[in-house]
């Protein structure tokens, strides 16, 4: 198996090689006091090194490759941000490097036992997605259980990414960001970009001028949406059609052209249709939801808030064509937890960090602790090999570890991956 770089990055990172008698390809001694800080941005792969090379003190940049000609490759001879490199660390030394002013860079062939390759082959050349399955046992429940905690603040850090780009667009406004992405994830995936371009082309300030009115908050959503009938239909379609008509002209409204709206393969109860009166129930039921929210950060109350009842059409209807038999359509249990998964954590999360409330963003952890374990494929795969789900807060971290790791092959990054390549 051929090494990759980033392995030579981790044993240099981690000090996981004999350390002992070592020396530049030149045949100086080379002593590492101090490994260095690795450095995320452009420029050498760690800073602030510090090595003792033929009995000389040396402080600087440390780079790291397979091979030597790889800095030729790279051009970095040409490269201001290299000239403070005191150490090229290679696994295969092809050629000497030098500065701009001629002078040599020493370089370390760096030493890999035998044992950490052997680890590193066997732990990299399974075929599972989750390699490190049969070492799992062996691993103690606590040190899982703080990756998991870490795991999640990464997942919740990605997530609130996505929320300031929308927070400046939005000139700082919450409760217009926070409806946007809410839209958007009534759309639970299979619609949520026909939900996005209807948050966008309907303003929720609108909407708040109409909000003791059901029939005309469902009237500006469906026309928007370009889901009114076009033919003469029943009696409440038409008074939407007439509600739409005015409004539309109040505001000057342009409905969404081509939405591209999916009923294919989705159960009758998740059809846009459904979806929208219940946005509109909730629209109609609770102003300032998000203000709402941040007040009180509780399951229970946010459970409550999000079970606002559809206009009573609703209950005989899917879509504007046909009446069904009656049947409530208030958001199920599942679909309310997986929009506080997705949406009101990371903006509790995303609001407590922006105006360091602490307390906030404790609570907004204790929420995933309340909601039952996702189901999916991606749990599953967990569960197989033991490791179950305890609440949303596992899964959400097992989700994050299994996309953003394990099939990124990332297991050198993964402190799970470390405790297989570290334990004796
Ligand atoms: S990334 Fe971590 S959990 Fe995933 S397979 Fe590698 S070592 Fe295992």
């Amino acid at each position: 198996m051929m090494i990759k770089e980033n392995f030579l990055h981790y044993l240099w990172q981690n000090k996981l090689f004999p350390t002992h008698n070592l020396q530049s390809t030149d045949g100086e001694t080379v002593e590492i006091i101090d490994i260095g800080r690795r450095n995320s941005d452009a420029g050498a792969d760690f800073f602030n090194a510090k090595i003792k090379i033929g009995g000389e003190m040396w402080a600087g940049c440390v780079e790291i490759h397979l091979k030597s000609s790889d800095w030729l490759r790279h051009k970095h001879q040409h490269d201001e941000a290299y000239h403070s490199v005191i150490l090229h660390v290679v696994q295969e030394a092809d050629t000497d490097i030098f500065r701009p002013t001629g002078e040599k860079i020493p370089q370390l062939v760096l030493p890999i036992s035998q044992e950490m390759l052997e680890k590193y082959e066997t732990l990299l050349d399974k075929k599972e997605k989750i390699r490190c399955a049969e070492d799992f046992s062996e691993i103690p429940d606590i040190f899982i259980h703080s990756w998991l905690n870490t795991l999640l603040l990464e997942r919740l850090q990605r997530k609130t990414e996505h929320i300031a780009a929308l927070l400046e667009h939005n000139r700082n406004d919450w409760e217009e960001a926070f409806y946007a992405v809410l839209l958007r994830n009534f759309g639970f995936g299979l619609n949520s970009e026909p939900f996005e371009r209807l948050a966008h082309s309907l303003p929720q300030a609108y909407l708040q001028k109409h909000k003791n009115s059901l029939l005309q908050i469902e009237a500006m959503f469906f026309g928007q949406a370009g889901l009114l009938p076009e033919e003469e239909s029943d009696e409440y379609a038409e008074k939407l059609k007439r509600e739409y008509a005015f409004l539309k002209s109040k505001f000057g409204l342009q409905p969404l052209e081509n939405a591209g709206w999916k009923l294919l393969r989705l159960r009758p109860v998740n059809f846009p249709h459904v979806r929208m009166a219940q946005f509109s129930a909730l629209v109609h039921q609770s102003s300032k939801l998000f203000s709402k929210i941040i007040e009180k950060p509780d399951y229970d109350y946010i459970c409550k808030l999000f079970s606002a009842e559809p206009s009573e059409y609703w209950e005989t209807h899917y879509t504007f064509r046909h009446a069904s038999p009656p049947r409530s359509k208030n958001l199920g249990k599942t679909a309310i937890d997986t929009l506080i998964i997705n949406t009101i954590v990371p903006f509790l999360f995303f609001y407590g960090q922006r105006n360091g409330n602490e307390a906030l963003q404790e609570n907004t952890l204790k929420l995933l602790e309340k909601i039952p374990p996702e189901h999916n494929h991606i749990i599953e795969e967990w569960a197989e090999i033991g490791i179950k789900a305890k609440s949303a807060f596992d899964t959400q971290a097992l989700i994050e570890l299994h996309k953003n790791y394990c099939e990124r092959k990332d297991c050198l990054r993964c402190r799970i991956g470390h405790k297989v390549l570290t334990r004796k």
